[in-house]
């Protein structure tokens, strides 16, 4: 029998436990002897797996083409190219499914437990743990990591950990989420940390189309969002907050120019086309339509059939149109100004809000500087990243997650 390999993971997160887990299961089965320790610097594990997804986490998404999976990546979708050809969506399906878990997508591509639970996937982590032998060490808060020797190819490093002293490892894994400790120990040994942003936010806006209509969705909008010069462009579900907007196309659009909304305060102008996928002409056409067939309705009681009575009444008001108007006697300017409000209102985006949707942070260590065949440092061998402490990030819909899996399995392949 060999030596003890030593294992460290900073980090009891999605990205820590998946590779403790997936490095325990590979030294089972190739009887290599290792001892592997999650530490957690927090009185419990996994806590934004417990609220993800609104409490069901979305653990990834249904698209199984990895090119066009990795499409969903503002920042890191080259370099997670060739991970996800060895560890993609459709593994992370198989992996639960394997351990009892039956992940099931939804029309729009997210995935979830068919528990609708996330305590089901916290509890698939703790059991799996537990069988494999992974220590997991709750409160202990690494404060540095140092290298023995300079030169190896592996450790030994040391882990020192907030009142407990030291410990050492062989192979540490840093997973440390969106943490300042895991950019600063990165930088410690070495590695850049580009520059940070929040990402997946909403949007403060002011304005009285959407005042008092908190709460409504409309199912598909174009989103069109100008930041300085720049010009970036989404769709999806959209919906009104008391504060402004927010839902996924907010969410993705807010991704997307993470850092250039940043540089601009959160300052920016934003055209919605409420009637997403239709073009101007055919939503006067439209609008047009509904006079003809309706010319003795009021105009409050007659509307596109993807919008709701509430904001109708908001266009209308915004067009200066009576509500008891007959559609009749609504004038072709009218009707215009109508198709306008629908087709393309901007409004002015005063600042950036959390909604309780998922927020993930922009930026992280450099990624030229990892290997990607092994998640390795190219600068500290036996160092090893996965999860949101890289400079990874995805839109909303079980991306996030994916980066960790995808990420901590291929370390859990290197570790030995
Ligand atoms: C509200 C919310 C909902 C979300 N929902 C989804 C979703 O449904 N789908 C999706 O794909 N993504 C979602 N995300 C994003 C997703 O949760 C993260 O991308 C993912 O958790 C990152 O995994 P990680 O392991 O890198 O980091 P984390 O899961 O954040 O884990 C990092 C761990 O490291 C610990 N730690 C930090 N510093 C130290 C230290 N010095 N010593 C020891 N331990 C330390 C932390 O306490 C934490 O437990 C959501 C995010 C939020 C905030």
């Amino acid at each position: 029998m060999g030596q003890t390999h030593k294992i460290i993971i900073i980090g009891g997160g999605a990205a820590g436990f998946f590779a403790a887990i997936n490095a325990a299961e590979n030294a089972k089965s190739s009887s290599r002897v290792v001892k592997i320790q999650i530490l957690e610097a927090s009185d419990s594990v996994l806590k934004k797996v417990r609220i993800s997804g609104g409490g069901r986490c979305n653990v990834t998404h249904n698209i199984f083409d990895v090119r066009r999976f990795c499409e969903n990546y503002p920042r890191g979708s080259k370099e997670l190219l060739s991970a996800m050809l060895r560890f993609q969506a459709r593994d992370t399906v198989d992996w639960f499914l394997k351990r009892g878990v039956k992940i099931v997508a939804e029309e729009d591509g997210r995935m979830f437990p068919n528990t609708n639970d996330s305590e089901t996937i916290v509890r698939c982590f703790l059991n799996e743990a537990e069988r494999l032998g992974v220590q997991v060490l709750i409160n202990h808060n690494v404060t540095s990591i140092t290298k023995l020797s300079s030169g190896s190819s592996s450790g030994p490093f040391h882990v020192n950990v907030s009142n407990k002293g030291s410990m050492m490892a062989d192979s540490v894994m840093i997973t440390t989420g969106s943490s300042q400790h895991g950019y600063r120990f990165a930088k410690e040994l070495g590695h850049t940390i580009t520059d940070l942003a929040p990402s997946l936010f909403s949007f403060k806006i002011s304005n009285h189309l959407l005042s008092e209509l908190s709460g409504l969705s409309f199912s598909h909008a174009d989103v069109q969002l100008i930041v300085g010069e720049k010009c970036f462009k989404d769709s999806g579900p959209l919906l009104i907050t008391h504060w402004g907007l927010s839902g996924p196309a907010i969410l993705k659009i807010s991704a997307w120019a993470a850092r250039e909304m940043k540089m601009a305060d959160y300052k920016a102008r934003l055209q919605v086309n409420f009637l997403g996928g239709e073009g101007f002409e055919s939503v006067l056409a439209m609008v047009r339509k509904l006079k003809e067939d309706n010319l003795k309705a009021q105009a409050i009681n007659i509307y596109p059939e993807r919008l709701t009575k509430r904001f109708w009444a908001k266009v209308l008001s915004n067009c200066r149109v009576p509500e008891d108007k007959r559609w009749a006697d609504l004038t072709n300017k009218e009707l215009q100004n109508i198709s306008e409000t629908l087709f393309k209102t901007e409004f002015i985006v005063l600042g950036k809000n959390r909604y309780k949707d998922e927020f993930v942070e922009c930026g992280g260590v450099c990624l030229k500087e990892i290997n990607f065949k092994k998640m390795e440092s190219k600068i500290c061998p036996g160092l090893f990243f996965a999860g949101e402490v890289l400079d990874i990030d995805g839109i909303t819909g079980g991306f996030n997650f994916q980066n960790a899996w995808t990420g901590a399995w291929i370390a859990a392949q290197s570790f030995l």
